[in-house]
């Protein structure tokens, strides 16, 4: 009788235990898990050489459920940050594409960069006055400097996160050698559509150590969702009620957690 009364409360121990344990881990998951989020850091709008505003551009991101987007045209428009940082419906991040020229035997060749997340205040009239002491010249609203690597520093020193915008895309071809030595975060990659590039790409992506992003550098609403990324954070943003910070998808990007969006 002693006996069968012990195990009784031996099973009633266990069973308590087991109902925290579950319960711990269910509250772990939903506090402390994952979550995926969706977006594009390559845009523009009427503030350079997009067609569409900023409110069409945002309207169209969340038709498509994303969650985040970043602004990046070819020069700063103070109504377009103002606008980005105090979006409330999805997060924004205020960038901008800069550009680098050089020139090989007197061929022009030129570079993008995308600046993103400047913070506030290194951003109002950012590059023109930042690389006025580096002899980069401000060409039609267009930053224009030698190589890369001064491009990338200043971003890192202004607590940017530096992208090297459609490097493999011949145009504005960025070299290994650049791709290598220049510090950039992230490099962003085609899939599929490209033939030429993708294999390319495949070679560069086998020698360096570059994590990819997606986007689509669009200049219309409708080329939102031609390429965009879906990032596992490590922030379940949803149970946990913490606003997406952009230091979460940064880190998802240098992990190699941001895949193309399928
Ligand atoms: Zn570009
Ligand atoms: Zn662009």
């Amino acid at each position: 009788m002693k006996r069968n009364k012990q195990l009784l409360i031996t099973a009633f121990v266990v069973l308590i235990t087991l109902i925290i344990l579950v319960l711990f881990l269910y509250f772990f998951k939903n506090n402390f898990g994952s979550s995926e989020v969706i977006g594009n850091l390559h845009t523009h709008t009427t503030c350079s050489d997009g067609t569409e505003s900023y409110d069409s551009m945002i309207e169209e991101a969340l038709r498509l459920k994303m969650d985040f987007i970043a602004i990046t045209d070819h020069r700063y428009c103070e109504e377009t940050y103002k606008n980005c940082i105090a979006e409330t419906r999805l997060l924004c991040i205020y960038g901008q594409e800069i550009n680098v020229r050089t020139y090989e035997n007197n061929v022009q060749k030129d570079m993008h960069v995308l600046a993103l997340d400047i913070p506030p205040g290194n951003t109002t009239e950012l590059f023109p006055e930042i690389f006025s002491d580096l002899q980069v010249i401000n060409v039609r609203n267009n930053i224009v400097a030698s190589d890369p690597t001064i491009v990338v520093k200043k971003i890192h020193e202004l607590g940017g996160f530096a992208i090297a915008a459609h490097p493999l895309y011949s145009m504005f071809h960025i070299s290994e050698y650049y791709l290598n030595s220049s510090g950039f975060d992230a490099m962003e990659c085609f899939k599929d559509e490209y033939p030429d590039i993708v294999s390319e790409q495949k070679l560069v992506l086998s020698r360096e150590d570059l994590p990819c992003m997606y986007s689509s550098d669009a200049h219309k609403v409708n080329e939102l969702k031609r390429t965009y990324s879906r990032c596992v954070i490590a922030v379940n943003v949803e149970a946990s009620g913490s606003k997406l910070k952009f230091d979460a998808i940064k880190k998802a990007i240098l992990e190699g957690n941001c895949k193309r969006y399928e």
